[in-house]
């Protein structure tokens, strides 16, 4: 059984705490630095990325955080859980924990008619899955260490580059639990 961190400032925290429990592991709430000192993976949810990008600091985290997955413990980023792993925001001068070397663009679709579902493709996972699409970034550019995941309409919606995992899309707000199993099969490498 794995201890998984959700990070639960603000957004969607509640729902991947719920599928990591269904999976028959343990859903840690993150709130402060000590909440993070057993846990063997860490999921960055959905929400509000500046707002998230702010608790960050105004909580102490920001820089505890950094070195965690520097040092190796499996993150896993859903869209603006995404956005606070990019190494560079497009338009933007602000990042936030700047650690994956890709280029993202928030509200990618659209801030108003930008959300949508779509059967699409994970590489390694077999069957396409639903994406659930809300506000979302996507991956305008990777840098080389970067594997590609999953592309939809021609967008890059998925990437990994070793213990960091990012998805434009929700997995937590459908009943296909398949990213959550690959996410916990990261933590065993
Ligand atoms: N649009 C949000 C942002 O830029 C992300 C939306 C989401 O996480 N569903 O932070």
């Amino acid at each position: 059984m794995k201890n998984i961190g959700v990070l639960a400032l603000q957004g969607a925290f509640r729902e991947h705490i719920d599928i990591i429990r269904s999976l028959g592991h343990k859903g840690v709430e993150i709130r402060k630095v000590e909440d993070l000192n057993s846990i063997d993976g860490l999921i960055l949810p959905g929400g509000e990325s500046t707002v998230m990008g702010k608790l960050l600091v105004d909580f102490d985290l920001k820089e505890i955080l950094i070195q965690k997955i520097k040092d190796g413990l499996p993150v896993w980023g859903t869209c603006a859980g995404m956005i606070l792993l990019a190494g560079e925001i497009a338009d933007d001068k602000t990042t936030h924990l700047s650690l994956m070397d890709i280029v993202v663009r928030r509200n990618g679709y659209g801030r108003q008619l930008g959300s949508f579902k779509v059967d699409g493709v994970f590489k390694g996972i077999e069957n396409k899955i639903p994406m659930v699409f809300i506000r979302a970034p996507y991956i305008e550019s990777v840098g080389k260490g970067v594997d590609i995941l999953g592309e939809v309409e021609g967008k890059i919606v998925a990437a990994k580059e070793n213990n960091l995992l990012v998805t434009s899309f929700h997995p937590e707000l459908t009943d296909n639990l398949e990213i959550h199993g690959y996410f916990i099969n990261m933590m065993d490498r």
